[in-house]
């Protein structure tokens, strides 16, 4: 789980300028979901090998009148503070205290948070007598960043997730294989179904009771069994079991979606046949195609809609979700509990196919065939020269080719490539990576 750091402040501190260092520094790998909700800003980064999410809660447009700004300004605080582990408080080291800062400070204070105070705009400071004032929120040293210019922010960030005592990550994977229960995460935005839909698997089934405190840090599963098959479905809401049904604590948040996605083996996207494909459905499946997970589509609500609404649901779907092609398809109602059977079948095999095993030997013949098919172009004074390919991952399946003079494949190519892997490994529901890698 990557820890979640949350930017609180007045407005007009640097906030938004500081969530854009953060998620766009050189080597963070950016997503940033500002079209998942109206008013807060998600985005990850890395630093090194720490990767984490910073939510920013400066998006959002203030309603008239002067006592609406703050109730709002408040609200969406105090939201992105309950979803983080870490609250990065920003001041303005140009403008001063005000008034306002010492209400935040109060606040955070009570909350207990782990909490850094950043004095903003500091370039060209000198530490000492600028930023003294700011001790007085008694919230410990103050930090000297400029977002503006990048200076200090690494250190800040080093700090903040010092502060959070997590070990370092380790890049061992718990082993899986086609045996261990698929991890399963089932996202989509509000109010496509989600809820119900898990309901109605879950509802008869007889499941180890779960009622954790559900805190963002821990991801809660819910283990049970299909047709012999065992899954982990991972919460992306806070799901609590109330009598015999599920309740979802928080109505979405992105937090858990972006961290079920993240530690599952098998997204189910769920999409609204009434409304058909929203910039929020897009966002989210650019998000899981951003961490190669595999994918199983499906439209909800198909009872819904009449065959004229069906087809434009589905022209949506190849307009906007064509970097999905790979994933199977299916249509459903998860109220009227129609075609929710095929599902398991289409996750068991996205999960098989992201774990496929592709032998060096099968690969490099394939390579040398669709090379010998359709040969890369000619760039510059060489033409690419591709010499052989193994795998280099699963879950996502990656290819690695090497040979020379590879930078000058196309990516035209490169999908030609993939396209002739896929056809000869069959790997419908998986995205595939393929890196080049020249010896010159
Ligand atoms: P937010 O409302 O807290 O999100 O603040 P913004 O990020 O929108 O920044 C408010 C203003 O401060 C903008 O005009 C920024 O260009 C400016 N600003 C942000 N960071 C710095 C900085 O490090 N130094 C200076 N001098 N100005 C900054
Ligand atoms: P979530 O926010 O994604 O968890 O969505 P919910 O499960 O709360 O469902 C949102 C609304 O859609 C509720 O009013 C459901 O009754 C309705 N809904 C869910 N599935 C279906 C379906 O298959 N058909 C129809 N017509 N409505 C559905």
């Amino acid at each position: 789980m990557k820890p979640v750091l949350a930017l609180v402040g007045r407005p007009n501190v640097g906030k938004s300028t500081l969530f854009n260092r953060l998620t766009k520094s050189r080597d963070a790998i950016v997503a940033d979901f500002a079209g998942l909700t109206r008013d807060r800003h998600y985005g990850t980064g890395r630093m090194g090998q720490r990767e984490y999410i910073v939510i920013d809660t400066g998006g959002f447009e203030p309603e008239a009148g002067e006592g609406s700004i703050f109730r709002e300004m408040a609200r969406q605080t105090r939201q992105a503070i309950a979803e983080a582990d870490a609250v990065i408080f920003v001041v303005d080291a140009r403008a001063g205290l005000a008034g306002q800062d010492h209400d935040i400070a109060n606040e955070l204070r009570r909350l207990g948070k782990p909490c850094l105070l950043v004095a903003n705009k500091a370039e060209g400071m000198r530490e000492g007598a600028q930023l003294a004032e700011f001790y007085e929120l008694g919230l410990g040293e103050v930090i000297a960043v400029s977002a503006a210019h990048g200076q200090g922010v690494r250190s800040m960030l080093d700090r903040a997730l010092d502060a959070l005592g997590l070990p370092e990550p380790d890049d061992e994977q718990p082993a899986q294989d086609e045996h261990s229960p698929i991890r399963l995460a089932v996202a989509g935005r509000p109010n496509v179904g989600k809820s119900t839909l898990i309901n109605t698997w879950l509802g008869e089934e007889r499941l180890v009771a779960f009622d954790l405190p559900g805190t963002t840090r821990d991801a809660i599963t819910v283990p049970f069994e299909r047709g012999g098959q065992m899954f982990e479905l991972i919460d992306t809401a806070g799901l609590r079991r109330k009598g015999r049904v599920f309740e979802a604590v928080e109505k979405f948040s992105v937090v858990k979606t972006l961290q079920a996605i993240e530690s599952a083996n098998v997204v189910l996207l769920l999409l609204d046949a009434t409304q058909g494909v929203t910039d929020q459905d897009a966002h989210i499946a650019g998000f899981i195609h951003e961490t190669g997970r595999a994918v199983v589509l499906a439209v909800n609500k198909w009872d819904a809609v009449d065959a004229y609404q069906r087809q434009l649901v589905q022209r949506s779907i190849e307009a906007r979700l064509a970097f999905m092609k790979f994933a199977e398809l299916h249509f459903i109602s998860a109220q009227k509990r129609q075609g929710l059977a095929p599902l398991w079948g289409a996750i068991a095999r996205a999960r098989q196919a992201a774990m496929r095993k592709l032998p060096t030997p099968q690969l490099t013949r394939l390579l040398h065939e669709a090379v010998q098919f359709q040969a890369p172009k000619r760039s510059g004074m060489y033409r690419p020269k591709l010499r052989y390919a193994h795998q280099g991952g699963m879950n996502p399946p990656v290819v690695v080719i090497h040979g020379n003079s590879l930078e000058g494949v196309t990516d035209a190519y490169k999908r030609y490539l993939e396209g002739r892997f896929r056809k000869a490994f069959d790997l419908t529901g998986t995205p595939l990576r393929i890196e080049l890698k020249s010896a010159r």
